[in-house]
């Protein structure tokens, strides 16, 4: 299996909050990993620093063997790091094909020569991208319509319209029903063991953090206190006492 992302001594205080200290892992082409831990834990912030908005006070950070410690966002998802977020980024009064259209154009490096609200370009491939994460048929909804769990899928396409190698989801289930959220992280296993991407993902259900993680790391105030597979981490008794509470 082939290492896509490398962290390692990852480090960033605010003020005099260790919110990160010293943290490593890597992660593989193909593979889920959960980042758990308790709110405050200092996962938002490592994902932060994995993405460029926050630069590390310590640490390196390598996508694909190369450096890209403190590199600007822009020039982070230019190399292949794609993210989705909890508020979701799509334009409301576009169509979801055109939300997708508009990503592939952005990837292509073509936005301002080629857009124009009637073109076509990309459709076939927005499509495609579309019919991969279940919504061929809504192709032509207004997004600002869809119910929250089709956004968040829309959302998905549009971060894989970037050919990511590596996708970071904070808490992409926050909001949904149980039965949407195990939908969303099978969606996203199975495009992520097709397609070799890379899947950084944190998520406070446990559930499914178990049924979709290949391999959990779980941080508590800042450090990395355990890392393995789900059955290990679930048995480890440092992690039961700071984080499952049982
Ligand atoms: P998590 O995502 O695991 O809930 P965060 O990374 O958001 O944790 O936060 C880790 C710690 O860093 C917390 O104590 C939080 O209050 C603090 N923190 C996070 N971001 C900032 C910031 N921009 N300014 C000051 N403190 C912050
Ligand atoms: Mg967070």
């Amino acid at each position: 299996m082939s290492v896509v992302l490398e962290v390692e001594g990852l480090a960033k205080s605010f003020g005099g909050v260790r919110a990160v200290q010293g943290v490593g892992f890597a992660v593989d082409a193909g593979e889920m990993l959960a980042l758990i831990g308790p709110n405050g834990a200092g996962k938002s912030t490592c994902f932060n620093m994995l993405n460029g908005q926050l630069r590390p006070d310590a640490g390196r950070v390598r996508l694909l063997g190369r450096d890209i410690t403190g590199m600007v966002p822009r020039r982070v998802w230019r190399l292949g790091v794609g993210r989705t977020f909890q508020i979701t980024a799509t334009f409301g009064s576009m169509t979801v094909r055109e939300n997708v259209q508009m990503a592939l154009l952005s990837h292509a490096g073509r936005l301002l020569h080629l857009w124009r609200p009637a073109t076509d370009a990309f459709v076939a491939e927005a499509d495609a991208l579309l019919a991969r994460v279940g919504m061929a048929e809504q192709a032509d909804r207004v997004s600002a319509i869809l119910a929250y769990g089709d956004l968040k899928r829309l959302e998905l396409a549009i971060a894989l319209a970037n050919a990511p190698r590596l996708l970071l989801m904070d808490e992409p289930t926050a909001g949904m029903a149980p039965r949407e959220r195990v939908a969303l992280m099978e969606l996203t296993a199975g495009i992520a063991r097709e397609s070799g991407i890379a899947v950084l993902f944190t998520e406070h259900d446990m559930d499914v953090v178990f049924a979709h993680a290949d391999r959990i790391i779980v941080l508590d105030r800042g450090r990395l206190i355990a890392e393995g597979a789900p059955p290990a981490v679930r048995a480890n008794p440092e992690v039961q006492a700071v984080y499952l509470g049982a």
